[in-house]
């Protein structure tokens, strides 16, 4: 017996991580352009080469970095649709990444780490890595999370302070075993930090109790359930003393953030990933907005029709190009996210682009109706905010309507009190401004309720 494989993993994490670190830490704005220039070529010389998909699409013809931004979009339905095309591998194909996804995949090369998408909006896509692909992506991740934890561990500190504080990390999000994150977890488990990973679709209680008999340091999961928890803390329910609260999957509300704050004493730390490139941002110590990680990921905000929109202005959506994964190229691959990113430099000296509004996805806009009848698009969050500020509120759920309005259910705190009257007032104080009209909502209170919840345990909106 060799190494066991999950240390020999782990030193090749560090051992990569290292390089990017010392990278991202002192790489001025042109250096990480030209890093990311480089990566560019390299990945779009192996695509036209290796990719029937791109190697048709541009004619055989192999495009510099510079004609990235007039490259024909993947979308979604594309990457679907022209799967083992698309992939440059001749080992894998759709057919054996089903069965695995079903469960049934034994002749699957284990070379090979695949990891599923949400799905919460149509059907979920499997993203291949290999195993150095996949430890580049662990990669960036133990350095994004580095580069957050200096402010709870000390500068020094690091990954040193990391092992020597031994860490017990609560995660709340997903059982999926299919799911990235499921993945991700199970690569990172390593017995160096005590985990508790509880999905975000346990009844509240039942992850309260479990958290106040595990009592981690570190808690982390989707907004949608750090919410409540942070709610719960405040009520005295949730009895633990956590030192870094992380989010990650969905949109954060700006009263998540202060409900975070006001339980705990801590500055949340937001993180933007997707199965198909991993992380892609990171909150930094400034708190002032997600940096890119550049260096493995070109990001590209766009309008409708496709135009790279300047810093600073809100897209229809973005458009991914993955610059460390080979085995399934994704070269401006499409996603709904409505953000907007800045190149101005941050007060915290990473010289990475941010993303300043991360407002989610297109398809999640809740379809509302002015007394005029109007459509009004609002995003969810804009109408949880009011809610989660309201301490009376232990859980609520949001569903559209056909006649364009809103139900509410409500779960109040103490019986006896039914806070339903002042959430519908709070709720019109943020709609009724955008034009919505005050019939559109309804809110009403219940003893309990089960949030709907999709496939990967993420909250289901709208
Ligand atoms: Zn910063």
């Amino acid at each position: 017996m060799g190494l066991p494989l999950f240390l020999y993993n782990l030193i090749r994490v560090l051992a990569m991580r290292s390089k990017r670190l010392g990278a991202a830490r002192r790489a001025s704005r042109s250096e990480i352009l030209a890093l990311q220039k480089k990566r560019l070529l390299h990945l779009l010389e192996h695509a036209a080469r290796f990719s029937p998909f791109y190697r048709r699409r541009w004619a055989g013809n192999v495009p510099g970095p510079e004609d990235l931004s007039s490259l024909e979009p993947v979308s979604k339905t594309q990457l679907i649709d022209h799967y083992n095309e698309v992939l440059a591998v001749k080992d894998l194909d759709l057919a054996s990444v089903r069965r695995w996804m079903a469960g049934t995949a034994v002749n699957l090369p284990n070379r090979y780490v695949l990891a599923a998408t949400s799905g919460t909006t149509g059907q979920p896509v499997v993203i291949p890595y290999n195993r150095r692909e996949w430890r580049e992506g662990m990669a960036y991740i133990v350095r994004s999370s580095e580069l957050t934890m200096e402010e709870v561990w000390g500068r020094r500190g690091g990954l040193v302070s990391l092992i020597r504080e031994r860490p017990r990390v609560a995660g709340i999000s997903t059982l999926n075993p299919i799911h990235v994150s499921a993945q991700l977890t199970r690569s990172f488990r390593t017995g160096l930090v005590a985990n508790l990973l509880l999905s975000a679709a346990e009844p509240l209680e039942q992850q309260i109790d479990r958290l106040n008999r595990f009592q981690p340091t570190v808690l982390g999961g989707y907004p949608s359930a750090i919410g409540p928890l942070s709610r719960a803390a405040l009520d005295g329910a949730l009895k633990i003393q956590p030192r870094l609260i992380v989010t990650g999957g969905e949109t954060v509300s700006g009263a998540v953030r202060r409900n975070v704050s006001r339980a705990w004493g801590l500055n949340l730390f937001d993180f933007y990933g997707l199965a198909e490139t991993l992380i892609i941002a990171g909150e930094c110590l400034a708190h002032q907005g997600l940096h890119i990680y550049e260096d493995a990921v070109v990001l590209e905000v766009v309008d409708e029709k496709g135009r790279v929109l300047p810093s600073g202005e809100p897209g229809d959506k973005v458009l991914l190009t993955n610059l460390f994964n080979r085995t399934l190229p994704l070269i401006r691959y499409e996603v709904s996210d409505i953000l907007a990113v800045s190149h101005d430099p941050c007060p915290c000296g990473l010289c990475f682009s941010r993303i300043m509004s991360l407002e989610g996805r297109r398809e999640e806009l809740l379809e509302l109706r002015s007394p005029d009848g109007q459509t009004v698009m609002v995003h969810p969050f804009v109408v949880e905010s009011p809610l989660e500020e309201m301490p009376q509120i232990r859980q609520f759920q949001i569903s559209g309507d056909s006649r364009g309005g809103l139900l509410i259910v409500i779960v109040p705190y103490e019986q006896g009190s039914d806070p339903a009257d002042r959430a519908k007032q709070a709720v019109d104080s943020v709609l009724v401004p955008l034009g919505v009209g005050r019939d559109a909502v309804q809110v009403q209170s219940a003893a309990s309720i089960k949030s709907r919840r999709g496939p990967t345990d993420k909250i289901m909106r709208g």
